[in-house]
């Protein structure tokens, strides 16, 4: 458990080095990246994620997917729900993407984590 404690803070260290705002949502265990009104990256994390570390560093790492790799290149029309141009296959990639990098990120952060103890 201290572990994966561990783990989450130094992704939430990774967060902020890469000047992405970070906060918590009420009643959710999802998490959200967007860009807000000042043109500022942002990730939202559910607050139910707090009592699971491990679930936390995989959806912020996730999140941190789509600001590493998908900022600025979305296609909003073929992904936005609602949108009658909504492409599920495009979707499914999008979030592939993401969930590869995360894992990536994560693999490295247990690893550096290793290395201090
Ligand atoms: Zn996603």
């Amino acid at each position: 458990m201290a572990k994966e404690k561990k783990v989450f803070e130094m992704l939430q260290q990774y967060t902020k080095k890469s000047l992405v705002d970070f906060g918590w949502i009420r009643d959710s265990d999802l998490g959200i990246y967007f860009v807000n009104t000042d043109h500022c990256p942002t990730i939202f994390l559910g607050e139910l994620l707090k009592n699971d570390p491990k679930q936390a560093s995989k959806v912020l790492s996730h999140e941190l997917g789509h600001y590493y790799l998908h900022r600025g290149k979305l296609d909003v029309k073929k992904y936005k729900h609602g949108s009658d141009q909504r492409d599920e296959n495009y979707v499914k990639l999008i979030e592939a993407e993401a969930d590869a990098f995360g894992a990536g990120l994560m693999t490295a952060i247990r690893l550096e984590w290793c290395y201090l103890q």
